[in-house]
């Protein structure tokens, strides 16, 4: 098996959007691939029918793209290969391993209660009928299985045991003729020559079926690795869409950088040994290791998130970041020119933590604040000091040094503090409740404006 070129996928369910968790356990599939110089493959597991949604194929190929976790393979479509589950259905059934399931739900269900009366644990192959017809299209086929102990090692979890009671009769194929999961992906990880299969942990407790239909089979079992839940922000349950697994793709929309989300996917429930946080794509591919994976669950954390993708986007060339921040500028931004929208933007990326809150930091620059955001800004202070400031900034060249010198000044001369001058001139310039350092946004704002805004701001105060 170790000789085998390393290859490794992504096996989701068309049923929705791909989350957090769906796109780590991708991100770890990828990284393994990588890493070894092997493969990685996109799977489409679409054989539930009900539960399918026709444009979520699409959703989790746009996801995996703008990520950069290309596949080398696929998407391969689970309900373009019914003939081949068919085939190796057919193996089973003449090995005398798998039979027609002619029993009804209300047989099932009757079977269920009297288990849970007596208090025992259901298990189908206890009721498995002495005769069964022939199996036929149509009929949901069941696999015949041989209760034992397990003991086997997960690439993460280390050596797991079972007992014979995790082994059962399951469904192979059902009555619509598709395959279940259970079935379907053995034979596919097989066909496809898959050695490691990562995976969630909500599979861990059918790995004992597995293991009975892959000697069943006669087929190699690949590598198996489970990643444990990505947890909620209270670090107590699975995360769920509740308490913010977002569709990756509002990231995008939202101005994150794929290289933060990567980031910051990789050290979710995974670590180098070490307290670092922030790894570079190149950094990951030499340094992941499902060993390291921790075997408890990894809590999701958006506040971490946006702190990484900050980082991220303080460490970016102006320019570059100037490209990606096109789309988030407030309206108004349009009709000033690309030096000046620069100049902007650089005031504002030591603290931005996403691109979409560029609009909320920066709006005041391209067009003057309205009467009822400067009052809203200067109700509380005591606005008493604008006609010297005016005074003051109409001798000003306007550079940062000169306006910080003379904004200083006034500190002494007005005898005031910082929290108290420099409100009054934030709220009578802006308008606005955030704003980036003082200082450098007049003299970006250009002393035309800032004396106008002041000016406006003194008569509406009246001072
Ligand atoms: N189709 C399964 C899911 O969406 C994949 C599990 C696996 O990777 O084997 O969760």
């Amino acid at each position: 098996m170790t000789d085998k070129p390393v290859r490794t996928r992504f096996a989701p369910s068309p049923t929705g959007y791909l989350h957090v968790g769906g796109i780590r356990t991708a991100l770890f599939a990828w990284l393994v691939a990588k890493q070894a110089g092997g493969q990685f493959i996109l799977r489409i597991e679409d054989t539930d029918r009900s539960r399918h949604v026709e444009e979520s194929e699409q959703h989790i190929i746009d996801s995996l793209n703008w990520l950069g976790l290309k596949p080398h393979k696929g998407p391969v479509r689970q309900s373009e290969r019914l003939e081949i589950y068919k085939e190796w259905a057919q193996k089973l059934v003449d090995s005398g391993r798998a039979y027609a399931d002619v029993s009804s739900p209300e047989d099932l269900n009757r079977l269920r209660d009297s288990a849970k009366g007596a208090h025992k644990p259901f298990l189908f192959r206890e009721h498995r009928p002495s005769e069964t017809p022939p199996w036929e299209p149509g009929m949901p086929l069941r696999f015949k299985s041989e209760p034992k102990n397990y003991s086997w090692q997960d690439e993460v979890m280390g050596e797991l045991h079972a007992g014979p009671e995790s082994v059962d009769d399951f469904i192979l194929i059902k009555s619509d003729s598709f395959p279940t999961y259970n079935f379907a992906h053995i034979i596919d990880d097989h066909l496809m020559g898959i050695t490691h299969v990562i995976r969630s942990q909500e599979f861990l407790p059918s790995v004992p079926k597995f293991l009975n239909l892959y000697e069943a089979l006669e087929i190699e079992r690949p590598k198996l690795a489970t990643l444990p839940y990505v947890l909620g922000p209270d670090g107590n349950k699975k995360l769920s869409k509740r308490d913010g697994a977002k569709d990756i793709l509002d990231y995008k929309k939202e101005g994150y950088l794929p290289e933060a989300l990567i980031s910051f996917l990789a050290t979710l429930g995974w670590n180098d040994g070490t307290e670092q946080e922030i790894y570079a794509i190149d950094e990951l591919i030499k340094k992941f290791s499902l060993a390291r994976v921790q075997r408890s669950g990894a809590r999701f954390d958006d506040k971490r998130l946006e702190w990484v993708d900050g980082h991220f986007i303080r460490e970016m060339p102006l320019d570059e970041l100037y490209k990606l921040a096109e789309p988030f500028w407030p309206d108004q931004a349009k009709e000033s020119d690309e030096r000046f929208r620069k100049d902007v933007l650089g005031l504002v990326q030591e603290r931005l933590k996403f691109l979409a809150e560029l609009r909320d930091l920066t709006w005041f620059f391209f067009r003057d604040p309205t009467d009822e955001e400067i009052l809203g800004q200067l109700a509380k202070a005591e606005s008493v000091h604008l006609s010297t400031v005016i005074e003051s900034l109409q001798q000003s060249d306007f550079s940062y040094d000169d306006i910080k010198d003379r904004l200083n000044d006034l500190l002494q001369s007005l005898n005031t503090k910082p929290a108290v001058l420099f409100s009054e001139i934030r709220g009578a310039t802006t308008g606005a409740k955030i704003s980036p350092e003082l200082f450098s946004s007049l003299s970006v704002l250009g002393k035309d404006k800032v004396l106008a805004r002041l000016q406006r701001a003194s008569k509406l105060l009246g001072t």
